[in-house]
């Protein structure tokens, strides 16, 4: 049996993308800057897409940017919040010491710039309050950005309470909502994000898409300079059959939202309740503000990553959210500044969709048990 476990990482395609996005390869494969027909029907699929997409996340298509995914939509948001911060004298930045490396090395790198920025640590929950925010920003603040949903523990933060403090305080918000977009039930229209990034391989979508959410008013810079693709502010030929598969996996993810949200999480309180009942095993990060597929799971005086290994020769895929370079293992920074590295060494990240099933819970559940008998 083959399992696959580690949706927060990668989802498969949805069929329906898949199939909505082949004409936009073979017979329609024009750029959409072309005024000849086959260019004029492929801008007309990226309007299209642009404008189902813009309807189901309550905004405006003039607000819709795509780019290659949430890696390139969190540094543009980020660098254009400094750019224009810089410009007028503010150069400090508030963010959360759980952030993906798409922010959390933006922020390193602005650092070198002259950059001062506040990484606000997480309650052993995995949550940040809005108080602990509010008390970091100076006058000098030119950008709030936290995480909507961590990609680790799945712990959703209280964005929303986040967002409108920033906005009383005339301060931009970013949120890197790439594992909280297609899961989550998110309307840019009731909400005060400045800027919103996600990305459509998280959703079902296809790899190297996503999009940038920026409310209108709020200046964005130029990471690609060239032609005037994306409202001018992101060069190069659109990725039309991308688009396309984007809106296509977005649109079929809200739909049945709520079913897939009480399928998954059906699954996961399964797996969880067995794997609690071993030894001195215990959960990451809150239960109940959480990512319906996600289980962080502990198992003290383990090695997350021999567990990780013991699975995928047994067809199970999970991941321990560290990062292996050259040999080493870094433990997560995220476990590593919530539990410490005792913690982080001994924890694997599984992260369910839709498409798992009961039966596979069952023999992850043999297979772990198996491993930690051995
Ligand atoms: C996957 C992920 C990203 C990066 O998105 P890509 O499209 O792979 O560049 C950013 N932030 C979070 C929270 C993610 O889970």
């Amino acid at each position: 049996m083959r399992v696959y476990a580690d949706n927060a990482a990668t989802t498969r395609l949805n069929p329906k993308a898949k199939e909505a996005m082949f004409d936009y390869y073979s017979t329609v494969f024009g750029n959409p800057s072309s005024v000849h027909s086959i260019g004029i029907e492929a801008a007309e699929a990226l309007r299209h897409s642009r404008k189902n997409i813009a309807d189901l996340m309550g905004c405006s298509e003039e607000e819709i940017y795509f780019t290659s995914g949430g890696s390139e939509s969190n540094n543009q948001a980020i660098f254009s919040a400094a750019e224009f911060g810089y410009q007028s004298g503010k150069k400090h930045i508030v963010t959360t010491a759980i952030e993906h490396p798409s922010v959390h090395n933006v922020l390193k790198k602005l650092k070198n710039f002259g950059f001062e920025v506040t990484f606000l640590d997480v309650d052993k929950s995995g949550i940040i309050t809005t108080e602990q925010v509010e008390a970091a920003i100076r006058h000098d603040t030119c950008l709030v950005t936290v995480m909507y949903a961590n990609n680790e523990i799945g712990t959703i933060q209280p964005i929303s309470e986040i967002a409108s403090m920033c906005e009383q305080k005339g301060i931009l918000f970013h949120t890197d909502a790439v594992q909280a977009v297609g899961h989550l039930d998110i309307d840019c229209s009731r909400e005060c994000f400045s800027m919103l990034s996600a990305s459509a391989h998280k959703f079902h979508g296809p790899k190297g898409i996503g999009l940038l959410y920026c409310q209108k008013g709020v200046n964005l810079t130029k990471l690609i300079e060239g032609g005037s693709q994306e409202w001018g502010k992101r060069a190069g030929t659109e990725n039309v059959p991308a688009i396309v598969g984007m809106a296509v996996a977005l649109k079929e993810a809200l739909m049945n939202l709520e079913e897939r949200v009480s399928k998954t999480k059906y699954l996961r309180n399964f797996l969880l309740s067995e794997l609690l009942g071993i030894d001195t095993a215990f959960l990451n990060g809150d239960l109940e503000r959480r990512l319906s597929g996600n289980i962080n799971i502990c198992f003290p005086g383990q090695s997350g990553e021999g567990l990780l290994l013991y699975l995928n020769g047994r067809g199970i895929c999970v991941s321990t959210g560290s990062a292996c370079s050259t040999g080493s293992v870094i433990p997560s920074h995220v476990l590593t500044s919530m539990s410490g590295e005792e913690v982080a060494k001994s924890s694997v990240r599984i992260s369910l969709s839709e498409e798992n099933s009961i039966e596979e819970m069952e023999y992850m559940v043999s297979v772990i048990r198996e491993f930690l008998c051995n």
